[in-house]
C-alpha cells in the first residue's frame, strides 16, 4: 500500500500562469498558426486520435537505442474516439466556461505518443505536431524531450513513482492501484518480465492531484473514488521555510463536507499545492479505508503565514495538523484525549495516503502513540522492513530519520510537513 519510494516531477512547466506571481519565463504570444488554433477550437474534435491500441513497438522506449526510434502516430483507426480526447460535450462545456488556455511545456515520458499528449491537454494531435514542427509520419519523440502545447485542459503535475512489488501483486492490480491502464504500465516497464517478483521495482507515472483547470470558473471534479474535489485557486505559494516563512497570495482551505471539517477557518490558510494535495489525499484515504467518521483539519497557517504561536513552524502553508481519526461513537467536538479513542487503522490509512504521494517530508506523532500506529500498519499488511523505515517505533533514536517521528505534544493529532511544490520557486525545504 505504501509503494511510493521516490519520485521526480516530470511533466509540466507552466509558461503563462494568468495572474500568478510565479512564472519566470516570459509569456509567449501564439504564432499565427497557433492563434488560428485558438480561434477555431471546434475543428479539433473532428480529428481522429491515433489508435490507443498500438503495440509497444510504436511507443517511445527508454533505452539508449530508442532515441532514434520512430513513434508512429500516423495510423488512426476509424471510429475509435478515446474519451480523454475532446468530444462534442467537452467542447461545449469548455466553451461555456471560457477556459483560459495556457502555453505549457510537456516533457515526454517513456511509451508516450503524440496522441497521448494531445489527449492529456485536450488538443488535437495535428496541433501538437504543428506547434513542435514534428513530422507526422515520424515524430521521433525522445524521452525527456520538451514539447510546447497550447493547453485547453491543464492536467495535474505528473510524477514518477518507483513502486516496489509486494507479494500477491499483479500487473492489473498495480495498474488499478494507480489508476492507469495495464498496457501502459507494461510499456513503462517493458524490460520487466511478465512474472512479477516481490521486491522488484516498477516505474509508474501518476497525476499528482485532481485537475483544477481555471480556479473559480471550473466546476467541481470527482475523484476516482467518487468524492467531490473543490477547485483550488492557483497562485498561492510557500515562501521561505516553515519556521521562518510566509505565504504569497494566500488562500483559505475551501469547505468540502464530504471529506473533512475545518476546526478554525482563520487558521486554515495555505497554498495551492498544499490544498490540492490535502483534498486528494483525504479522498484517496476515504476511498481505500471506507472510514465514515469525521476528519478534522486543525492548524495550517494564519492568513499570509508568518509567526503562528504557539507553533514554531506552520509559517509557510505546508504544515497541516489533523486530529487523529476516532472510533465510532467518540465525539469529534474536541481532539481525542485517550489512545483508546483513536481509530488506529484509519490513522495508518490516512498517513499511508499522505506518504503515497511522495510529497511528505515527515509526520509528527508522539512516540507514546507510535506503537498503536505500528501495530495498525502491521494489520494493514505492511512488511516489517517497510514499517521500520516509515515509523520511528520501536527503535527510538534521535539519529533515525523515519517519516513518522516523535515531537512533543502531538498525542491527539498528527502534523504533516509537505515538501515544496514543483512551482514554488521561493519555497525552502
Ligand atoms: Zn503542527
Amino acid at each position: 500500500m505504501v509503494g511510493a519510494l521516490s519520485l521526480v516531477f516530470v511533466s509540466r512547466c507552466v509558461l503563462d500562469v494568468a495572474g500568478s506571481s510565479a512564472p519566470t519565463v516570459p509569456p509567449e504570444k501564439p504564432a499565427p498558426s497557433e492563434a488560428k488554433e485558438t480561434a477555431k477550437p471546434a475543428r479539433e474534435p473532428s480529428e481522429t486520435p491515433a489508435d490507443a491500441a498500438e503495440g509497444p513497438s510504436a511507443a517511445v522506449e527508454d533505452s539508449p537505442e530508442a532515441t532514434t526510434e520512430a513513434v508512429d502516430d500516423s495510423s488512426p483507426t476509424a471510429g475509435t474516439a478515446s474519451p480523454a480526447v475532446a468530444d462534442g460535450t467537452t467542447a461545449q462545456r469548455a466553451a461555456a466556461n471560457k477556459p483560459q488556455r495556457e502555453w505549457v511545456k510537456h516533457e515526454v515520458i517513456p511509451g508516450e505518443r503524440v496522441a497521448d499528449i494531445a489527449a492529456r491537454y485536450q488538443v488535437s494531435p495535428a496541433a501538437v505536431l504543428r506547434w513542435n514542427k514534428l513530422n507526422k509520419k515520424r515524430p521521433n519523440l525522445r524521452v525527456g524531450q520538451k514539447l510546447k502545447v497550447y493547453a485547453k485542459r491543464m492536467p495535474p503535475p505528473r510524477e514518477k513513482i518507483t513502486y516496489e512489488v509486494e507479494p500477491g501483486d499483479s500487473w492489473i492490480g498495480i495498474a488499478r492501484k494507480f489508476g492507469v491502464e495495464r498496457k501502459q504500465l507494461r510499456r513503462w516497464n517493458h524490460k520487466a518480465r511478465k512474472n512479477l517478483r516481490p521486491g522488484q521495482r516498477l516505474r509508474v507515472w501518476v497525476d499528482a492531484a485532481p485537475e483544477v483547470a481555471t480556479g473559480e470558473a471550473a466546476g467541481s471534479v470527482t475523484t476516482a473514488a467518487g468524492f467531490p474535489i473543490v477547485p483550488i485557486k492557483r497562485g498561492a505559494t510557500s515562501v521561505g521555510s516553515p519556521n521562518r516563512g510566509k505565504i504569497s497570495r494566500p488562500i483559505q482551505l475551501p469547505d468540502n463536507e464530504a471529506l473533512y471539517r475545518i476546526s478554525n477557518p482563520d487558521h486554515a490558510w495555505g497554498t495551492t499545492h498544499t490544498f490540492q494535495l490535502l483534498q486528494a489525499v483525504v479522498a484517496n484515504f476515504r476511498g481505500r479505508s471506507h472510514y465514515q467518521g469525521e476528519i478534522v483539519i486543525g492548524a495550517i497557517s494564519r492568513r499570509g503565514g508568518g509567526r503562528f504561536r504557539p507553533h514554531r513552524s506552520h509559517q509557510s502553508g505546508r504544515d497541516v495538523d489533523i486530529w487523529l481519526p476516532v472510533r465510532r461513537g467518540v465525539s469529534t467536538r474536541s481532539r481525542p484525549k485517550r489512545a483508546g479513542d483513536v481509530d488506529w487503522d484509519a490513522t495508518w490509512a490516512l498517513i499511508a495516503a499522505f506518504i503515497d504521494t511522495g510529497k511528505v517530508e515527515y509526520v509528527f506523532l508522539n512516540y507514546a502513540r507510535q506503537r498503536q500506529l505500528y501495530d495498525a500498519a502491521r494489520r494493514a499488511g505492511v512488511p516489517k522492513a517497510k514499517r521500520d523505515r516509515l515509523i520511528e517505533y520501536p527503535q527510538r533514536s534521535s539519529r533515525r530519520q523515519a517519516v513518522v517521528r516523535h515531537a512533543d505534544g502531538h498525542k491527539s493529532h498528527i502534523h504533516v510537513r509537505l515538501r515544496c511544490g514543483e512551482q514554488e520557486r521561493m519555497c525552502v525545504d
